[in-house]
């Protein structure tokens, strides 16, 4: 698809819904620090924590495209942070992208916010954060019980 007819088209679907429903918005963040060896997602497996600045300016300038193409408030009904792991990055980057997103939008007052969580590096730091942003749902994708299993697949559950 063009750039032109992928434009047309969201500003089509955007007027659809932005009043009469609110627009749901997923924002991919695709780091993980392990590899888990069932993984099928988009991610990039790194350490480096640097990635959080330069991904957070990367979506900072594709949201403001979007806004543009807008011309109205968006009113956000529905938000999911997914990934790769949404926790790689800082409780307090993840306000900072938030914000960005919130700001000069309504959010619609049936809201809803939810989040792919990482039992291995979702804080209660985070969780706190989350909570003060609006989010009350968090999904763990966990795909055994069995420890010989997480070991198996390199997702473990230690810090559950
Ligand atoms: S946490 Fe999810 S996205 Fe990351 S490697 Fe594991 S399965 Fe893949």
């Amino acid at each position: 698809m063009s750039a032109e007819k992928w434009q047309s088209f969201f500003v089509r679907r955007f007027h659809e819904q932005n009043h009469t429903h609110g627009i749901s918005l997923y924002i991919h963040l695709p780091f993980c620090e392990s590899l888990c060896t069932y993984c099928g997602c988009n991610k990039k497996i790194t350490t480096n924590h640097k990635v959080e600045e330069e991904y957070l300016l990367a979506i900072e300038k594709e949201w403001k495209i979007y806004r543009k193409l807008m011309r109205q408030t968006p009113v956000i009904r529905e938000l999911h942070l997914g990934g790769g792991t949404p926790t790689f990055f800082s409780p307090l980057n993840l306000k900072r992208l938030m914000e960005v997103i919130l700001k000069e939008s309504i959010v619609h007052p049936q809201h809803e916010f939810s989040i792919e969580g990482h039992p291995n590096n979702t804080t209660s730091e985070h969780l706190k954060m989350l909570y003060t942003l609006g989010f009350r749902r968090i999904s763990y994708g966990v795909q055994d019980n069995d420890p010989v299993v997480q070991q198996a697949i390199r997702f473990y559950l230690c810090e559950f």
